[in-house]
């Protein structure tokens, strides 16, 4: 299947406060910024990640940041570029702001930062997490997200909300994105973060994180090791 995008690259002569990346809508690249630099910052992955995605309605844009939130590290670790164990520290320390956000409301409609980025990449985490543990990491997130592309999903298209959760859920078998959808979209969302890294092995200690055996901590290797 084509893929109908192209990465636009504008030269301007405005330059950035300062050397470096900066995003939002689309991405800005000084032109003194150290190639290294570039390989460093997490904004470019994160840019590159909306283009596998399609453009949701206003009231879902929490999808789209959600994704490009959760896969860039994953992408990064992949590379080699960060570590398994900044992985899950950066998990750790972002996921609560998503909590936090979505105590009052649920993720649609809901704009809040914290809702739209972090609310975001707990629907995904929450999805990828389920989905390996019901098939001991044979189906997961990015599974699905590639059945979406395979299915001319990325972000030259605009989609509905129920289409996304169709393709995804028939990617992967079950109803695993319909069912998370009607836990956290509508309404607001309590989930006990700490159970949840118990039982991956993804510890809190007086040294930053540590990443011990636990009784399904083979998903927790399954998503970043
Ligand atoms: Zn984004």
């Amino acid at each position: 299947m084509p893929f109908n995008v192209r990465l636009l690259i504008v030269a301007i002569s405005r330059p950035l406060p300062k050397p470096g990346v900066g995003s939002g809508g689309f991405l800005q690249v000084s032109p003194e910024l150290p190639p290294q630099e570039l390989l460093n910052s997490w904004q470019l992955c994160h840019e590159m990640v909306h283009l596998g995605v399609p453009s949701m309605p206003y009231e879902q844009h929490w999808l789209e940041e959600g994704i490009a939130t959760y896969v860039e590290p994953l992408i990064r670790h992949e590379m080699g570029l960060i570590s398994s164990s900044r992985f899950w520290a950066e998990l750790a320390e972002g996921l609560p702001e998503g909590l936090a956000a979505l105590r009052q409301q649920g993720l649609d409609g809901n704009h809040r930062w914290g809702a739209t980025y972090w609310g975001g990449a707990l629907y995904c985490f929450l999805a990828d997490v389920r989905l390996r543990v019901r098939s001991h990491n044979q189906e997961n997130l990015q599974k699905a997200l590639r059945g979406v592309v395979a299915k001319g999903g990325n972000i030259s298209v605009s989609w509905e909300l129920t289409q996304f959760l169709r393709v995804a859920d028939a990617s992967v078998g079950g109803k695993q994105f319909h069912q998370l959808h009607s836990e956290m979209g509508p309404r607001p969302t309590q989930v006990k973060l700490g159970p949840l890294w118990k039982n991956l092995g993804v510890i809190p200690s007086s040294h930053g994180l540590r990443l011990q055996k636990a009784n399904r901590d083979f998903v927790r290797r399954g998503i970043a090791n």
